[in-house]
C-alpha cells in the first residue's frame, strides 16, 4: 500500500513537472514562503531495505535545493526571521526556512557544511532525551530488527503472528505492518514495551541507537554556537502529544525546552511537534504551545506559508524534502506550492 501511495505521489509530481502545471499554479499556491522539513542528511546507502528512507536526503540533494532557491532569489532565513516577517506582515521578499527534526549527528556532519556553502541558516529541533542518550528511536530499532531477521514472530494483541522477512520486499511488508500496528497502540509506553521485546528477541541493542545517531549535549554545545544554527524544542521523549493528557503534553513541551535551555544556556522559542500530523498535533496542542510561550511551532502538515499564517503561528505547515523523491526536477514543483496544494486539498490554512 505504501509503495502504491509512493508511486501515486511520484506520478503526481511527475505530471506536475511534465505538464508545467506548477508554473500556472505558482501564483495561486506558492504563498509568501515555505518552511522545509528534513531529518537525516547523509550520503546514500546501498541497502535495499531502507524503510525509513523517506527521512533522509543526500547532501547533493540539499545542495541542489539551496542552489535552486538562490537562483530564484529566495531569501533563506532563520525561524526567528520567519516569525518577524509574519508578525510585521513583511512579505516584500519570498523566503525559505530549513528545519531538521530530532537532532541527528549527520545534521552537523553533512547538513551544516552544505548550508555553510550558501551561508544559509538551519533550525534543528532537539529531543531532550535523545541528547541525554536515553531516547527511544523505535522506528529505527524496528528497522534493525527486521533487517537482521529472516522471519519475525510477534504478538499483535491476542494474535501470535509470523511475518516473512527473507527478502527486501518481504521485509518492507513486515515493517509496514508492524509500524502501522505500533503507531496505532494507545500510547508510547506500549510501543516501547513491544519494541524492547522485539529487540531482546532478535539481539538488537536498542540503547545504542540513540548514541549512534543523535548529538549529545556535549556535541550540541559547539554546534549550537555556530552562527548559522538555531536550536528548537521537540519535546522530552518524542511522544505523540495528542495521545496524552493536556498536563503531560504541556509538560513534554515545557520541560523538553527547559532542559535544552539549561544545557545549552540559550533561550529556546521554537517548537516542532513530534510526528506532527493531525493525529499527533491538533487544536489542543497548538493552544498548549502558545500557552507555553513558544513563538512558533511547526507541524508536518503539508503547505506553504501564507500571510494568514501569522494568525496560526503555532500551527505552521511545512514542505517535506522526502528521501523517496530526490530528483532535481521536482524542486520547482516543491517551491511552487503545487505539490503541497495537491496533498492538502488546496487549502491555504490548515490549522484546526
Ligand atoms: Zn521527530
Amino acid at each position: 500500500m505504501k509503495q502504491f501511495r509512493n508511486n501515486v505521489i511520484r506520478a503526481g509530481l511527475g505530471a506536475l513537472c511534465i505538464t508545467g502545471a506548477h508554473y500556472l499554479l505558482r501564483p495561486i499556491f506558492s504563498g509568501v514562503g515555505a518552511v522545509y522539513m528534513l531529518h537525516h542528511v547523509r550520503p546514500r546507502r546501498d541497502a535495499e531495505f531502507q524503510p525509513n528512507r523517506h527521512l533522509e536526503v543526500a547532501p547533493e540533494f540539499l545542495r541542489a535545493m539551496l542552489s535552486h532557491l538562490r537562483a530564484r532569489g529566495i531569501d533563506i532565513i532563520t525561524m526567528d526571521e520567519v516569525h518577524r516577517r509574519l508578525i510585521e506582515r513583511n512579505f516584500s521578499r519570498r523566503f525559505a526556512c530549513f528545519t531538521l527534526d530530532d537532532g541527528y549527528r549527520d545534521n552537523r556532519d553533512f547538513a551544516l557544511p552544505v548550508m555553510r556553502e550558501f551561508d544559509a541558516p538551519l533550525n534543528v529541533y532537539v529531543v531532550s532525551d535523545f541528547a541525554e542518550g536515553t531516547g527511544r528511536l523505535w522506528w529505527i530499532a524496528l528497522e534493525m530488527v527486521i533487517a537482521k531477521a529472516s522471519a519475525i514472530e510477534a504478538r499483535l494483541g491476542d494474535a501470535a503472528i509470523r511475518l516473512d522477512a527473507s527478502t527486501p520486499a518481504a521485509k518492507q511488508t513486515a515493517f509496514d505492518r508492524l509500524h502501522d500496528w505500533l503507531r496505532g497502540l494507545p500510547c508510547e509506553h506500549d510501543i516501547h514495551r513491544e519494541i524492547a521485546a522485539l529487540c531482546a528477541r532478535y539481539g538488537v541493542d536498542e540503547a545504542a541507537v540513540c548514541h549512534d545517531l543523535c548529538m549529545s549535549w556535549d556535541e550540541l554545545k559547539p554546534f549550537a554556537d555556530d552562527p548559522l544554527v538555531t536550536i528548537g524544542a521537540h519535546t522530552i521523549t518524542h511522544c505523540n502529544l495528542a495521545k496524552h493528557s493536556a498536563g503531560i503534553a504541556g509538560h513534554e513541551m515545557a520541560i523538553g525546552r527547559a532542559r535544552i535551555e539549561n544545557a545549552l544556556q540559550r533561550p529556546v522559542i521554537h517548537l516542532a511537534y513530534p510526528y506532527g500530523d493531525r493525529f499527533a498535533a491538533g487544536a489542543r496542542e497548538f493552544a498548549l504551545a502558545r500557552a507555553a510561550g513558544f513563538k512558533t511551532a511547526v507541524t508536518t502538515r503539508p503547505g506553504m506559508i501564507f500571510p494568514e499564517s501569522a494568525d496560526h503561528l503555532t500551527a505552521l505547515p511545512r514542505v517535506s524534502l522526502n528521501g523517496n523523491y530526490q530528483d532535481a526536477r521536482i524542486l520547482p514543483v516543491l517551491t511552487s506550492g503545487a505539490a503541497t496544494a495537491m496533498w492538502n486539498g488546496f487549502r491555504r490554512i490548515d490549522a484546526a
